[in-house]
């Protein structure tokens, strides 16, 4: 058997991690036994679905390299096929109309709350004779007794009573599937073995393999994922800040370290938190996902990010940083080659953003310099160190203007002064950067180079001066 699983998203929101994380166990599911993964669009709420979203569904499953063997298929394409089922079933005496009102499904629903009953349909017109061109939906005739056991790759077996669900809509009154019967047509023709999806549809689960029994289909296998949490233990949701896929994309995350994530959450493999995208199809079992809910942890994700940003390739990490500098004004190309600057800065930032910020001073002049690292740095007592080294720096050829030259040139002007090394090189490096961390002055001065190096240390000089007189 060929496993063959599928991604089906409703195309009525950005793609959340929630939902990405999901694709990942169907990705990594199918890839892992040879089989193939299919990306369905669930569209058929005409309302709430837009083309926006599918969009952001395509362009996350695309930066997340989640990529498919077939589709994306569209629901709204196959309401032919829908209905045809629906006939069919109709024919067979499986489903039957319905044209009982608004009014009294309402009553029947009033009087089961009365009764401390479970709210469901009473079967009025499961025998009646209803004009097929009056008004009518087609509801589904489910067994009336027995027990559907649904056997969850995650939960176990789950028994669910028959007399607990009722006879469900197929067909709404303006001719329109329903989302049990559309899912179910499709994961038959479709030909999908296993269904992993969020733990909200576990319910929909007995339903649905009532239908497939019905349409004499073995119901293929579910995989129910427990749903994601906020840290402070409520679902997952905006509130909580960003849950779109492209949203961690925009802040500066690299999509292989939220995918490391995300097969984090709910999952482990010994005490390994690195998991390459081979090793997780290698080592991933859904069937030992954790059955309770899992909780998003920001710092977590931010340790991961930080991770992989130091080890990528920095040619890599600076394509993707130079869009990061250009939404903060700062222009790469008038400055080092920004990959030099990844492989120095990379371990000090936890996303391509903070990379970029705490980068910016190889490009451009700061405005301000931090408050605290001013006032306790830029200070008359450092105005002799400056001096010294700006003499110094200028007589440096620009060929000689390496870390290991510079490294020599402060070090031994610390010695004409007879202090240590961070007495002139911490006023040196807020006089620099604006702050008081940098990497190593050595390599800070390399990549502001000479130049600018002179001129910042003039600012600092002034400012020095400024503040005296106040
Ligand atoms: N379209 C459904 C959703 O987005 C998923 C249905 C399924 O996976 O069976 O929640």
């Amino acid at each position: 058997m060929t496993v063959r699983t599928r991604f089906a998203p409703s195309p009525t929101g950005f793609l959340h991690v929630g939902g990405a994380r999901t694709a990942l166990f169907c990705y990594l599911y199918a890839r892992k036994r040879g089989g193939q993964f299919i990306l369905r669009i669930e569209d058929t709420d005409l309302e709430r679905s837009t083309t926006e979203s599918v969009n952001a569904i395509l362009e996350g499953m695309t930066w997340l390299g989640l990529d498919y063997d077939e589709g994306p298929f569209y629901q709204t394409q196959r309401f032919e096929r829908y209905n045809a089922v629906i006939d069919e079933l109709l024919n067979k005496g499986l489903a039957y109309r319905c044209d009982c009102s608004r009014e009294r499904l309402e009553k029947l629903r009033v009087d089961q709350m009365a009764r401390k009953a479970k709210p469901r349909y009473d079967g009025h017109c499961s025998h009646r004779q209803i004009d097929p061109d009056a008004p009518h939906v087609i509801r589904f005739r489910n067994p009336p007794d027995g027990v559907v056991i649904v056997d969850d790759l995650i939960r176990g077996r789950v028994p669910f009573n028959n007399e607990e669900l009722d006879d469900l809509v197929i067909r709404r009154s303006d001719g329109t599937p329903t989302y049990n019967l559309t899912v179910v047509v499709d994961d038959a023709d479709m030909r999908i073995t296993h269904v992993i999806r969020g733990d909200d549809h576990l319910t929909n689960a007995p339903r649905q393999i009532n239908i497939l029994r019905a349409l004499g289909h073995e119901p293929p296998r579910y995989g129910h994922v427990p749903m994601i949490l906020g840290e402070d233990g409520a679902r997952l949701s905006k509130r909580h800040g960003a849950v779109s896929v492209i949203s961690y994309r925009d802040q500066g995350y690299l999509p292989e370290a939220l995918l490391n994530y995300l097969v984090r959450l709910g999952w482990s493999h010994g005490d390994q938190e690195i998991f390459s995208i081979e090793q997780m199809i290698e080592l991933f079992d859904i069937g030992d996902v954790n059955k309770s809910p899992s909780a998003f942890n920001t710092d977590k994700l931010d340790w991961l990010n930080q991770q992989y940003l130091q080890y990528a390739d920095p040619a890599r990490v600076a394509r993707l940083l130079s869009s990061h500098m250009g939404h903060l004004g700062v222009d790469p190309s008038a400055g080092p080659d920004l990959a030099e600057v990844v492989k120095i800065q990379a371990a000090r930032a936890k996303t391509l953003t903070e990379l970029a910020e705490i980068s910016a001073f190889c490009y451009q002049d700061f405005d301000d310099y931090e408050a605290a690292a001013a006032k306790k740095h830029l200070r008359p007592v450092a105005r002799e160190g400056l001096e010294k080294l700006r003499t110094a720096f200028e007589l440096m050829a620009f060929e000689d203007w390496t870390p290991e030259q510079l490294e020599y040139v402060v070090e031994r002007v610390a010695g004409e002064l007879e202090v240590n090394m961070g007495k002139i090189a911490q006023p040196l490096r807020v006089a620099i950067v604006g702050r008081a961390a940098s990497p190593g002055i050595d390599e800070t001065l390399m990549l502001v180079g000479k130049e600018a190096t002179l001129r910042r240390i003039d600012k600092a000089l002034a400012y020095i001066d400024a503040r005296a007189s106040t």
